[in-house]
């Protein structure tokens, strides 16, 4: 309702939806509250969409990103620090998932149909007609994270799924690029336009409070959220305790877990080595996926294998002080040391190297789920699996866990790749977490605190599902049916 609106909203003070920023000569600003009713009569209009029409919204979002790359990559590469290289591969990536979408949604292999024709025999008594399809939940809020801001960001993973699923978006901009957000919002605006697809469908807020006021509107049927663990429970906590609750897809912090194995340490050292650098330092360790920590069976001889390793500058002010106020913390726990650290140059952050023993986590579980977001991660030294097991018995959820073995029957890496498989949402052998393919198949989520809705992914085509509700259809006549649940 409108009257839970906070007085900044009912104000007017969000930009608008066009992506003219707050310039004094631009357009009034629409009221969070016109935004809301305006994407709820977008999402109306939407839900009759056909997967070809909303296949030609998605590809047609895709041709104009691809179209303002030049445009685009140098407001990102001001706002994020980010490498124009980096750059131009996210975007690359995004159009890519975008483009994912609309082709699956053509060839049907996102339709979630079954069918059970009416049985007089089923042995729990005659079978009525009974048919079960998906519809769109309605208008979407998607918080958009710093870290990718495109593939996480305007026209990233989240808006793309909800628009696949045929639900109008109200994306609450990320004040780390808000330039990129407001142009990227304009472009997508008009291309969905020029494309056939309702007004309004895509629309862009901004500002702390309203993102939090729009969460708890009634308009608003899903959320879609990645960034911080602390963030994402506040929010969701907004959704749980609506009158309505609402599904909350949070994809959170992660430490993700790698185990190195004796096998693997003795034969492939110095790969192990030189991809746990580069999975380190990725895009400066501001990866959700970053290796975090890592149990190795030596680590005097791992920190010796290691070659030397630098970061770029990090994304923000906040970020920095945030990385720096978490690895302190971190390294001040009992039983941790640093081990290493590489100052950076100017502007650019210090890699660092911490270290502690399987004992020391089995007495504080916390040292291996707390996240520092940043090129830092902490060496764990072991002795036996048994005590990896023991050290990880506390443990919580992760994105991913991987295990760094010897052969395909490395009975060690087998044994923990089991045991990593009870706590993250995607495993992984002889590889390194950072990379987050998008396919069918992928998986990117899992137990809290990664994610605040473990059965869900927020990568990949199976993303989707988050958006759409299931409904059965008892005994109704074909032409009562959706298109996809008739007989012909
Ligand atoms: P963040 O600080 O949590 O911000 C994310 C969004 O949530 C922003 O729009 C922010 O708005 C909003 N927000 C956060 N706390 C809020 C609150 N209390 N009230 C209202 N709005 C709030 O996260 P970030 O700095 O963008 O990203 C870094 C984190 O994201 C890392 O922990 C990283 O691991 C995680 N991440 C996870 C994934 C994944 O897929 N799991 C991917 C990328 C990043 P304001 O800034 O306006 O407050």
């Amino acid at each position: 309702t409108p009257g839970a609106l906070s007085p900044e909203a009912r104000a007017g003070t969000v930009p608008p939806p066009s992506g003219h920023g707050s310039s004094p000569d631009g357009p009034a600003r629409p009221s969070l509250d016109t935004v809301l009713d305006r994407t709820r009569t977008a999402a109306d209009a939407a839900r009759s969409a056909g997967p070809a029409d909303r296949a030609r919204w998605l590809t047609a979002l895709a041709d104009a990103l691809d179209a303002a790359r030049a445009t685009l990559v140098p407001v990102a590469q001001r706002e994020s620090h980010l490498p124009e290289a980096r750059l131009t591969g996210e975007l690359r990536r995004t159009t890519f998932q975008l483009r994912l979408f609309a082709e699956r949604l053509v060839s049907g292999a996102l339709d979630d149909i079954h069918i059970d024709h009416a049985d007089p025999d089923w042995p729990m008594g005659p079978r009525p007609d009974i048919r079960r399809t998906t519809i769109p939940l309605g208008p979407v809020l998607v918080f958009a994270a710093s870290n990718f801001p495109f593939a996480f960001s305007v026209a990233g993973g989240d808006t793309a799924s909800a628009l696949a699923a045929g639900c109008s978006v109200v994306v609450k901009a990320h004040p780390g690029h808000p330039e990129l957000s407001r142009i990227t919002a304009t472009t997508a605006r008009a291309a969905l336009d020029e494309a056939g697809a309702p007004t309004d469908l895509l629309q862009l807020i901004e500002g702390e409070q309203t993102g939090v006021d729009a969460v708890r509107d009634p308009r608003i049927k899903a959320v879609g959220f990645t960034g911080s663990t602390p963030g994402g429970r506040y929010l969701f906590d907004q959704a749980a305790a609506r009158r309505d609750p609402i599904p909350f897809y949070g994809e959170l912090g992660s430490t993700n877990p790698v185990v190195v194995t004796p096998a693997g340490w003795a034969e492939r050292s110095e790969e192990i080595a030189s991809g746990f650098a580069a999975s380190l330092t990725l895009g400066s360790g501001q990866f959700c996926t970053q290796p975090g920590v890592v149990f190795v069976p030596d680590a005097d001889a791992f920190l010796a294998a290691l070659p030397a390793m630098s970061a770029g500058p990090m994304l923000n002010e906040r970020i920095d002080e945030g990385y720096a106020r978490s690895l302190r913390d971190l390294a001040s726990r009992d039983g941790v040391e640093v081990a290493r650290r590489t100052p950076g140059g100017t502007g650019e952050p210090d890699v660092v190297l911490l270290r502690t023993t399987a004992q020391a986590v089995r007495s504080d579980p916390s040292l291996i789920t707390t996240e520092v977001f940043g090129p830092a991660s902490l060496l764990i030294g072991y002795r036996s699996s048994d005590e990896v097991e023991a050290a990880l018995t506390a443990f919580e959820g992760t994105l991913t866990g991987t295990v760094q073995a010897g052969g395909p029957d490395d009975a060690d890496g087998l044994r923990m790749l089991a045991l990593l498989a009870r706590y993250a949402g995607r495993v992984i052998w002889n590889e390194w977490p950072t990379g987050v393919t998008v396919s069918d198949a992928q998986q990117h989520g899992g137990p809290w605190p990664a994610s605040t809705a473990p059965t869900t992914t927020s990568v990949g085509t199976a993303a989707i599902r988050r958006f759409r509700r299931p409904v059965a259809f008892q005994n109704v006549p074909g032409a009562a049916l959706p298109p996809e649940l008739r007989e012909a």
